[in-house]
């Protein structure tokens, strides 16, 4: 499948390093340059609003989602190709999953890990087969892939868990795993073989 609409879960605080926004901006800029369809909660706010801002500025396409109660929060990003208001945290995340046909985590908080394993968990369920990449820039992700190891070495997760996802450590690498076969689907006989 031709990848044509990017979901991007990411951080909304702007109290991060510089090193942190940069990721932000060459990650917005190159999903512009590849022609993609950046699809994002729909804020200004921290590496988020830099993401959109940056795919824009490289002639991307941006549709934002957001929560009517968290709409002032977020500050919502007023220049967007499309925005949707939504009514809750749920039906952004379904949205954000229906519109996109690949995912790509940068670093980020509590929210971006919630949005993120609930794409994780749904392919292990068989509810989508789309392409998950964690972009492992800086490190910043390092931690958790190392959990996930724990996990599965601890037996609480399935080695097929490993087959979920991509890591990626560059541009080049995130755009490739982004584009590479899906070696088949997974489904919840093996969660719980
Ligand atoms: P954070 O990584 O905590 O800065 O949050 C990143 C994004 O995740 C923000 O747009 C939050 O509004 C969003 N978020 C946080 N919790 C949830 C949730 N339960 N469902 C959907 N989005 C969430």
């Amino acid at each position: 499948m031709t990848i044509q609409s990017v979901c991007v879960y990411c951080g909304s605080s702007n109290r991060v390093d510089e090193s942190y926004k940069q990721i932000a901006r060459d990650v917005g800029t190159a999903i512009g340059q590849h022609n993609l369809q950046l699809v994002y909660g729909g804020g200004a706010v921290g590496l988020m609003g830099l993401v959109a801002d940056s795919t824009l500025s490289a002639g991307g396409k941006v549709i934002g989602i957001i929560p009517e109660h968290i709409r002032a929060h977020e500050v919502q990003h007023k220049h967007l190709t499309e925005l949707h208001v939504v009514d809750s945290m749920h039906t952004r995340k379904d949205l954000m999953v229906e519109k996109s046909d690949a995912f790509i985590v940068l670093p980020g908080g509590f929210g971006t890990l919630d949005e993120a394993f609930e794409v994780l968990t749904w392919k292990q369920l068989a509810l989508h087969n789309k392409p998950i990449v964690i972009y492992n820039a800086d490190g910043f992700w390092t931690p958790l892939l190392t959990l996930i190891e724990h996990m599965i070495e601890t037996g609480f997760a399935p080695s097929s868990n490993r087959s979920i996802f991509r890591a990626a450590t560059t541009i080049d690498e995130l755009f490739t795993a982004l584009n590479a076969p899906i070696p088949r689907s997974f489904g919840p006989e093996e969660k719980w073989a």
